[in-house]
């Protein structure tokens, strides 16, 4: 037996909520249920246990479009998140349609039924669903593994290794000399936290990151809320967020090497003319070839001013019993090596999908508005945005899904599939320079020269396209006859 939704979503992190707040307001009448591989919801904002765990983008954007953001604090910590997800989840009743401890393991359609079975492992117990929609909010990373480097003789080392996905509360770090392998958001966000009860704390990077700092309280924002009604207050921050980044964005990508040149100076200020500014916080690519890091109220460059932390550049040659050797020949000593390598970037939950008998290779598919694939019928992601918050895109995504729904119902429509009307020139889903990014393109699908085949990392471009855009562009809307009416 086969237990049916209309919509099944899968992932009960940040753009599942969405999902599900989209479904319920705005298609009443459809079932949904959220099946969720782990005991707890938050994705992300649950999974990430290290020490000063935080947004890196502010949470008047990286929160909900339809529930205020009410902290003094615009860049949160990892707990105050993962409590406005879990309060915003049973506020509007979301809670209820989640079905934890679901893993799914495989989806396949069926056009003769014009349905998706869905098959979970819950409990140890293979189960499955059906459902006419698949909604998959999986996130875009290996929950089970993250991305490490094989480095010579880590077996020798005496002291503890441990990968920033993997933290557990007994790691202590107090009064012990800690090495972070890293330069990447994770990375500038531990070395301040541990430098606070570590003995010293290096932060050892193979090339530099453009580093920002950016006050943790956004002042407009905590005073439009003392004189306007939260919700009014949090729009107007949102949008104001929204097109600050935007602007800087832009200008960013149209005069690099002036954005460049300010970007590093912000660091020299910071540091003071006599660090090597030069050496450890200028890279060679452009601002934006891949994130920038944010680092609230500058506390990464308190820690190097008062010697708590340190910033190497070199490579590792090895591994030794008492820390790394480096290829400059100097050797790091440490009792806590954190390897803040990065993650294994993983699209649709690492779940096989099969339509009408035929595994789908991702890397052949073009994705429809950044959301759908060619080819796939009544399908859809959540893949945020690379130069903004990732909610933006997730909730814009989730109220297309709910229009695109509401018009199959008005049409007595079965199957929506993208598919190309004419040339579409395929080029990489992203374009972003990025390390994990990088390692899985090869993997990804693609997107195309032009619309609705491109990804427009734009909050506006897209706004205009998902929620007032039209939805037959290159959109098959069909009713296949199911086999057996064939038949007769
Ligand atoms: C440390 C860290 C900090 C970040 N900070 C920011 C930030 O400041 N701003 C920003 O915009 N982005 C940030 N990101 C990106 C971040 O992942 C997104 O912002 C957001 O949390 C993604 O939400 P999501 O619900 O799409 O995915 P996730 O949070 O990854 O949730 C996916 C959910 O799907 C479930 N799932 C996956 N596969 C299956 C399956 N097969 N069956 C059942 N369930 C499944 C997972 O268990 C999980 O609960 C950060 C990422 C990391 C790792």
């Amino acid at each position: 037996m086969r237990e049916h939704f209309d919509v099944l979503v899968v992932g009960a992190g940040l753009s599942g909520i969405a999902a599900g707040y989209h479904l319920q307001t705005h298609c009443p009448g459809r079932t949904y249920a959220i099946l969720e591989g782990r005991e707890r919801m938050g994705g992300t904002w649950d999974l990430f246990r290290y020490p000063g765990i935080r947004s890196d983008s502010d949470m008047f954007t990286l929160g909900f479009s339809f529930r205020p953001w009410t902290d003094a604090k615009a860049i949160a910590d990892g707990d105050a998140i993962l409590r406005y997800l879990q309060d915003t989840a049973q506020a509007f009743g979301i809670d209820r349609h989640i079905r934890y401890q679901h893993k799914v393991t495989e989806a396949a359609w069926s056009t003769e039924e014009a349905l998706w079975t869905v098959t979970v492992v819950a409990a140890g117990r293979r189960r499955q669903f059906s459902c006419s929609f698949l909604f998959l909010c999986a996130g875009y990373y290996n929950y089970a593994r993250g991305h490490l480097p094989d480095f010579p003789g880590r077996e020798a080392f005496r002291g503890r290794v441990v990968h920033p996905q993997f933290w557990t509360p007994d790691i202590d770090y107090a009064g012990k000399r800690v090495v972070v392998i890293g330069s990447g958001a994770t990375a500038v966000t531990l070395v301040p936290e541990l430098a606070k009860q570590a003995a010293h704390v290096t932060m050892l990077q193979r090339s530099p990151t453009y580093i920002v700092a950016r006050p943790s309280q956004d002042r407009i924002a905590n005073a439009l809320r003392r004189v306007l009604p939260a919700k009014l207050a949090y729009g107007l921050t949102r949008w104001k967020n929204v097109l600050l980044g935007q602007y800087f964005y832009a200008l960013a990508r149209r005069h690099p090497a002036k954005a460049k040149e300010r970007l590093v100076e912000m660091v020299r200020c910071e540091l003071g003319h006599d660090y090597d500014v030069a050496t450890h916080f200028t890279p060679s690519y452009n601002p934006w070839d891949q994130r920038l890091c944010l680092v609230p109220d500058a506390d990464l460059f308190a820690a190097l001013r008062e010697g708590r932390a340190e910033v190497v550049t070199d490579q590792i040659e090895r591994f030794t019993p008492d820390g790394l050797r480096l290829a400059s020949d100097r050797e790091l000593a440490a009792d806590l090596v954190v390897t803040a390598t990065g993650l294994e970037v993983q699209l649709m939950g690492g779940i096989p999908v099969m339509v009408d008998g035929r595994l789908v290779d991702w890397s052949e598919r073009l994705t429809y508005k950044g959301m759908m694939f060619s080819g796939v019928p009544n399908f859809a992601i959540a893949f945020g945005y690379t130069n903004a918050s990732w909610t933006l895109k997730a909730d814009l995504t989730a109220r297309y899904v709910t229009r695109l729904l509401n018009a199959m119902a008005s049409r007595g429509i079965r199957q929506v599939t993208p598919q190309p009307a004419g040339p579409v020139e395929a080029q990489p889903f992203l374009d972003f320079t990025s390390g994990y990014v990088r390692r899985a393109l090869s993997l990804l699908p693609r997107q195309g020269h032009r619309k609705p085949w491109r990804v427009h990392q734009s909050y506006t471009r897209d706004l205009m396209a998902l929620s007032f855009g039209g939805i037959d562009d290159e959109m098959e809307f069909s009713n296949p006859e199911p086999a057996k009416r064939r038949a007769a």
